[in-house]
């Protein structure tokens, strides 16, 4: 007999995964390594752990271990709100008239809003565990920062968050449940570290970028005795601890007998879309089964679709690893009317490699039709989404729809990543009708194009 899918396809808590999955191992080939931006020459772990953590540079340059234990200290973390929900949309098929299957991995339900957590528990852990005093990172509208922020209460680690100063005077919520976690947060470009007034003199009212702030991050850490700098996306690790989204994603699907025709993700750094899609991506790479992987970006800052894949600098004062990567530059700064979030220059490594290796194809959207899809998903199914995570809705939605002229029912799964509370200024602009579009000039991308480095491979 056939068995009915429930609304939530729970996991029972001992179903949670117990490693996390490194796609990387079962790529024949790898992600370029990161180089040492002084040198050109590929970081040594000796040289990436004095930066981050130990643990955390062992995993981010181990490109052929396929499979990593999850600490138990991490697991109990993740037990507070895991396994999460994969959602069938039923509601929202209807509403559309669909033939359609929707699913959604709804990684919302926890204080951050958003997956965030899931790698800054990990982070924390690390860190914690060789004995640090504290943690630095940067945060653009606040996620990361805010997930980090509740990881170090937790452990009692010190948190320093250097915050993307328009975000900083714009989203006074986010930056107060960061206080309340106990975490300092210093509005960015500051005062407090070179990088940041050299900004501040060259750009005088800057309301800086994320670039900027990262930047600002590594020197405090490079500069304060027991802290490393940690980094919510675009890393191999975070991509690593996202797995978590995938590997249950993948068993909830499995419980019920569900075969995935598409799989959707919105691409910032591209954290939560390679987590999400790693396990199915390993099975495509093993020629195990076959997927559609789409990544969704916003057309104001289309690294994937209309960027270049090129190592770069992945912050503005060019203190990081250089990462190869699809990337706009990164001098490339979207325009200051882009609400949606996944303002990121680059893209995640291994990503990109995937993406080279047309294992997954790319579309961009723009932000009013991300909203409107918001506004339909919202409506239907109770839950107020991220803008970054409407990205991935907007998609899947057009696809239900074309499933509605074909005929095809299709099992369409996508992330979402998180809620929407605190990004009501957006939504406000979209309801008032003053949301504009904008999408960058050839001539825009090609001035920040000039500006990435010319590395011989
Ligand atoms: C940060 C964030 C993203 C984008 O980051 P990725 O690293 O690309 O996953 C997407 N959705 C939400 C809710 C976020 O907070």
């Amino acid at each position: 007999m056939k068995q009915e899918i429930p609304y939530k396809i729970y996991l029972e808590e001992q179903e949670m995964p117990k490693q996390w999955y490194n796609v990387r191992a079962d790529m024949k080939k790898k992600p370029s390594p990161l180089l040492n931006p002084a040198t050109s020459k590929p970081i040594t772990l000796k040289e990436l752990s004095g930066i981050f953590c130990e643990e955390l540079a062992r995993q981010e340059l181990d490109d052929s271990t396929p499979y990593l234990d999850i600490p138990d200290e991490i697991r109990d973390f993740y037990r507070m709100y895991r396994p999460s929900p994969l959602v069938r949309a039923y509601c929202l098929e209807k509403k559309l008239d669909t033939p359609a299957h929707i699913y959604y991995k709804f990684e919302g339900n926890n204080t951050s809003g958003s997956h965030k957590l899931n790698s800054a528990i990990a982070q924390a852990y690390y860190a914690k565990k060789q004995g640090l005093k504290g943690v630095t990172t940067e945060t653009g509208a606040g996620q990361w920062g805010t997930a980090l922020s509740m990881a170090c209460s937790y452990f009692g680690l010190d948190c320093q968050v250097y915050m993307v100063k328009c975000s900083y005077e714009q989203k006074p919520f986010r930056r107060e449940v960061m206080r309340t976690y106990g975490a300092k947060v210093t509005p960015s470009p500051s005062m407090n570290t070179e990088v940041g007034r050299k900004i501040n003199a060259e750009f005088p009212g800057t309301t800086g970028s994320l670039g900027c702030a990262i930047s600002e991050a590594v020197e405090a850490a490079m500069t304060q005795e027991g802290y490393r700098y940690v980094l919510g996306s675009v890393l191999a690790q975070v991509l690593l601890h996202q797995s978590v989204i995938g590997l249950e994603t993948k068993a909830a699907l499995e419980k019920y007998g569900i075969k995935a025709d598409m799989i959707i993700g919105c691409a910032g750094g591209g954290s939560n879309l390679g987590g999400l899609i790693s396990p199915f991506a390993g099975e495509m790479l093993r020629g195990e089964a076959d997927y559609e992987i789409v990544a969704v970006e916003p057309a104001s800052c289309p690294s994937l679709t209309r960027g270049v894949y090129a190592y770069d600098f992945c912050d503005t004062g060019k203190v990081c690893p250089l990462s190869k990567m699809y990337t706009l530059g990164s001098s490339f700064i979207p325009s200051a009317n882009h609400a949606g979030g996944l303002r990121y220059h680059g893209m995640s490594a291994t990503v990109s490699e995937l993406y080279d290796q047309e294992l997954l194809t790319a579309r961009s959207v723009e932000q009013t039709e991300v909203f409107k899809a918001a506004q339909i998903f919202a409506r239907v199914e109770g839950i107020l989404p991220a803008p970054e995570s409407s990205h991935a809705i907007k998609v899947a939605i057009d696809e239900a729809v074309k499933c509605k002229e074909t005929g095809e029912a299709k099992n369409i799964v996508f992330g979402l990543t998180g809620t929407g509370y605190f990004d009501m200024v957006a939504y406000q602009k979209y309801n008032d009708g003053e949301m504009r579009d904008y999408i960058p000039s050839d001539e825009e991308l090609k001035a920040a194009f000039a500006k990435i480095p010319k590395i011989k491979e």
